[in-house]
């Protein structure tokens, strides 16, 4: 039988999420069992031109070069994945959203003639995506479970609650409640196990927003607690800013 031919293309991105496929290495021989990575430049040295079934999007796109690859590379591909938060809203490259784009590239640039970036957007923003693999990073189980859901054709499992639920399942105390901390996992999408709040930090949304996130009662109730303004909209604005939920959290302070 053949197997689904895999193409990994990277955008506007840290490649930490190209890095969770390689640490996927106790199964990776298993995974090379059931599909074909024909186009994955970080770990390849040579390279399969496409049609592949599935290709997984690493980053947000930010520029116009960017733009044209990510066409090409919904037109070679059956299944299109954003892979991670960048691809998914624009993550951590769309902070620079909400300045001049001038002033964030001299920050960066010395010689700005040759830089033409755009407004940092998830790839949905350009072509139509099938699924979206959340989180910085993108969940290594998560990954895993779309793939083998995809074998076997089946839907895979999307997780409608939030952040809060895991936490409570760990029996952790509550970082808002106790602390006063800017916590974002009452809108977040759950799937990384709370993680952050596991470990004593706060939920930073870096998963995006949950199903039916109320953004604008939460960012009320934290301001109605003395959270500063400017702080709760750098949390909604760090990872999905660009999402409409996340969005109205920011200017609902
Ligand atoms: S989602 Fe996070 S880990 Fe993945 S590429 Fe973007 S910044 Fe890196
Ligand atoms: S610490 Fe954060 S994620 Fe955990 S219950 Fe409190 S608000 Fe929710
Ligand atoms: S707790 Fe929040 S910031 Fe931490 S990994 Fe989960 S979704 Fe991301």
């Amino acid at each position: 039988m053949t197997k689904p031919r895999v193409a990994v293309y990277k955008m506007s991105s840290c490649a930490g999420c190209q890095l969770e496929i390689l640490n996927l290495e106790p199964i990776l021989l298993d995974l090379l069992g059931a599909v074909e990575l024909s186009y994955f430049v970080m770990a390849r040295r040579e390279n399969e031109p496409g049609p592949y079934d599935i290709g997984l999007v690493e980053g947000a796109i930010t520029c116009g070069e960017e733009i044209e690859r990510l066409k090409k590379a919904r037109q070679e591909c059956h299944l299109l994945v954003a892979l991670g938060s960048c691809a998914c809203y624009g993550g951590l490259p769309s902070i620079k959203n909400w300045q001049p784009q001038r002033v964030v590239e001299s920050r960066v640039y010395d010689n700005l003639a040759a830089i033409h970036s755009t407004t940092a957007y998830g790839i949905d923003y350009y072509v139509p995506v099938d699924a979206y693999l959340k989180g910085c990073p993108v969940s290594r189980e998560e990954l895993l479970d779309f793939i083998k859901s995809t074998l076997l054709g089946v839907r895979p499992y999307l997780r409608p609650h939030s952040v809060c639920v895991e936490c409570k399942l760990h029996e952790n105390v509550c970082l808002f409640v106790t602390d006063g901390a800017i916590c974002l996992g009452p809108v977040t999408t759950a799937g990384c196990g709370a993680l952050c709040p596991s470990r004593g930090k706060p939920c930073d949304g870096c998963r995006g927003p949950a199903n039916d996130a109320n953004t604008v009662s939460l960012a009320q109730t934290m301001v109605s607690h003395g959270l500063h303004h400017s702080d709760i909209m750098r949390y909604f604005r760090k990872f999905a800013g660009m999402t409409p939920e996340f969005s109205k959290g920011a200017e609902a302070v």
